[in-house]
């Protein structure tokens, strides 16, 4: 077969990574459930843990060849691959700069479990690269970025973090969940680890919990060794799941971007609409950076309804949208952060972080767009009612 590099990005999704059934010469790859192996060699002990059974093994190749990299390892989540990746590369000691806005579960990792190693940690306080550059410490080791952003869809510049890192011999590290490698390839840009929650738009069915690197071989060799220790593989059934998923990334993803699009600006359209935050918008305050570095805007977008509609009755009188926490499936969901993921802070510690209590995260899903813009104009309208 051709250098994957050569290969187009649907014919990548569908057989990069393959696994051959040698045996029957089956259509797709064989599930390789087996976790003993034949000592073949103090070279490869084969083991799920190892992160080297068939179906890890080869399932690797498409996600390094998705995210332009040499290498790739897969995770039973994304906290499993990020926690994994950022040990592999710290110790005590060591200093870590992270962008101040990035996913809850990372931001509990930091903060629950870095002091306790004696690795120290500083957040920025914007997207700016110049705001990396000033908390630059002697020690530091990592520069982390997640971008877009969740959930007001910041943009970091992923060239100028990488620029940096690398005149200052700093390894940087982009959690590239919400683009997916459909939209933005980090390394590209000069990023050396991309991770992923593959929960998210890699699975993209709301089935599998599942995680990603792709790096070179050098910085996947020095993760596996931590990794190893940590233990988060994924099982062969759902590597299995996982590579049926990424057959059709780009077919779903690129519909739920161009789903996006539409329904950003629908919304921005919209008078009981305040604000929508989307990339893809001319609106957005950093549309230029993200069309240097993004090769669609992706498919998570939020808006600010205005004051009289509330979060919760919208969402409730939606019939095909459904609430959920979660994102990226195929289907469209909504979360309003002010009433769940940050419930717990105070209502003026949300508004600095620009959370208004009518903010709503869309995840557009693969349906058709005048069926979302129609829920959503029932809704209002039976909200409007209701408020009389
Ligand atoms: C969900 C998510 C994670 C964590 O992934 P899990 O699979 O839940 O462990 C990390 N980053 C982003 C941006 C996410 O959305």
């Amino acid at each position: 077969m051709k250098d994957s590099k050569k290969l187009g990005i649907n014919t990548i999704c569908v057989h990069t990574g393959e696994v051959k059934d040698e045996q029957f010469k089956g259509a797709v790859s064989p599930m390789f459930m087996s976790t003993s192996y034949a000592f073949d060699g103090v070279d490869i002990k084969r083991y799920p843990r190892y992160f080297n059974t068939p179906n890890q093994e080869m399932l690797c190749k498409k996600i390094a060849a998705l995210e332009h990299t040499e290498d790739g390892l897969i995770f039973g989540s994304g906290m499993a691959a990020i926690s994994s990746a950022m040990f592999a590369f710290l110790k005590s000691g060591d200093h870590v700069i992270i962008q101040h806005v990035i996913y809850g579960g990372t931001f509990n990792l930091v903060v629950a479990e870095f002091e306790k190693y004696g690795i120290e940690y500083s957040f920025t306080e914007s997207d700016k690269a110049s705001d990396f550059k000033t908390l630059l410490k002697e020690n530091t080791k990592i520069l982390y970025i997640e971008t877009p952003s969740n959930p007001l869809l910041g943009i970091t510049d992923i060239a100028e973090i990488a620029a940096l890192a690398k005149e200052s011999g700093v390894i940087t590290m982009i959690d590239n969940t919400f683009a997916s490698p459909i939209n933005q390839n980090p390394a590209d840009f000069g990023i050396d680890i991309i991770v992923h929650s593959a929960t998210k738009y890699m699975g993209g069915h709301s089935d599998i919990s599942a995680g990603a690197i792709a790096a070179s071989k050098e910085h996947i060799a020095q993760i596996w060794k931590t990794a190893i220790n940590f233990g988060g593989n994924l099982s062969d059934q759902n590597v299995w799941l996982l590579e049926r998923s990424l057959k059709t990334l780009n077919l779903r993803v690129k519909e739920q971007t161009k789903n996006a699009q539409k329904m950003a600006e629908y919304l921005e359209n919209n008078k009981n609409i305040d604000r929508v935050y989307y990339p893809g918008l001319k609106s957005h305050p950093q549309h230029e950076l993200a069309k240097k570095q993004m090769k669609g805007f992706g498919a998570m977008l939020s808006f600010e309804l205005i004051d009289g509609i509330d979060a919760m009755d919208f969402q409730n009188a939606l019939k095909l949208i459904k609430p959920s926490l979660s994102l990226a499936g195929l289907e469209s969901t909504t979360v309003s952060p002010a009433q769940t993921t940050h419930a717990l802070l105070s209502a003026e510690e949300r508004l600095e972080r620009g959370i208004k209590e009518g903010l709503i995260r869309f995840s557009v899903g693969i349906e058709e767009s005048e069926d979302l813009i129609e829920d959503i104009a029932q809704a209002i309208k039976s909200v409007h009612k209701r408020n009389g």
